[in-house]
């Protein structure tokens, strides 16, 4: 089974069915992050037509400041989701400072909530890997999974001794500092995802279905001197580690745990 552990189902408008037709064909098991409440809900929906699709929810950093003053509303929606993403703080495409406030706020309200219910979290961290990494070691966050890791090669090092995982995603096909990073992550913390449909939607100017997947598998056996079966058997057995113990993720041990 293939892993894309960080993906915008909602936002496929008319390709939904040929994403999620394409999700069973390749039987890729599929994270499906939320934005805000009302895509956490279109997610919900979406899900009930695949067993393969995990809807998490979470206020991306873009979104915080519109959620910054009702932060109780949001406990029901992170009580009911069995894991949480996206959340994380923007500090470089947001370039409105007088925003970060809000979006720290709203982090370390789902820090404090994914620590108490023992939850995994999906982070987006542009521009604020060094903030994330100090908030996930106070507030003891212990499963964290980064996405699109981009930032400081000492940040990332740090990151990796916390244990972190990294979800690599289609910017590997076309970037060397991806594909440094992408070698610097140990075996036992690497994760995949495409971030689509605007993750090669924003690198190339094509919407980007779930069997892109692939392409990142054999990239990464190319740069890291394997083959895409033993990458994809890697990913597949490190979520397993990762999730071991979630009481949330039972089903989803099962579901990967078949041959
Ligand atoms: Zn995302």
């Amino acid at each position: 089974m293939l892993i894309d552990a960080h993906v915008h189902l909602d936002k496929y408008g008319d390709l939904l069915d040929d994403a999620l037709r394409e999700i069973e064909r390749e039987n890729i098991f599929t994270i499906a992050t939320a934005m805000d409440v009302p895509s956490y809900q279109d997610l919900q929906e979406i899900a009930r037509r695949s067993a393969l699709v995990l809807p998490t929810f979470g206020i991306h950093p873009r979104r915080a400041p519109q959620y910054v003053d009702r932060l109780r509303e949001l406990g029901q929606y992170i009580e009911m989701s069995p894991a949480i993403g996206e959340i994380g703080l923007d500090f470089h495409w947001v370039k409105n400072s007088s925003e970060y406030p809000a979006q720290l706020k709203v982090l370390e309200y789902f820090f404090a909530a994914a620590r108490e219910q023992t939850k995994i979290v999906n982070l987006h961290t542009k521009g604020g890997e060094k903030p994330i990494l100090e908030l996930l070691e106070r507030y003891d966050v212990a499963r964290p999974i980064i996405h699109w890791y981009s930032g400081p090669l000492d940040i990332l090092r740090a990151l990796v001794q916390f244990g972190a995982y990294f979800t690599v995603g289609v910017e590997v096909l076309y970037s060397e500092t991806i594909q440094t990073i992408a070698r610097e992550i140990p075996d036992r913390l690497l994760l995949t995802e495409t971030d689509n449909p605007g993750g090669l939607k924003w690198l190339k100017g094509i919407v980007g279905m779930p069997s892109e997947i692939k392409k990142v598998i054999d990239q990464l056996a190319r740069i890291r001197a394997s083959t895409p079966e033993s990458i994809s058997r890697m990913i597949q057995a490190n979520f397993l580690k990762l999730i071991e113990a979630d009481p949330w993720l039972r089903q989803v041990r099962t579901l990967l745990s078949q041959p």
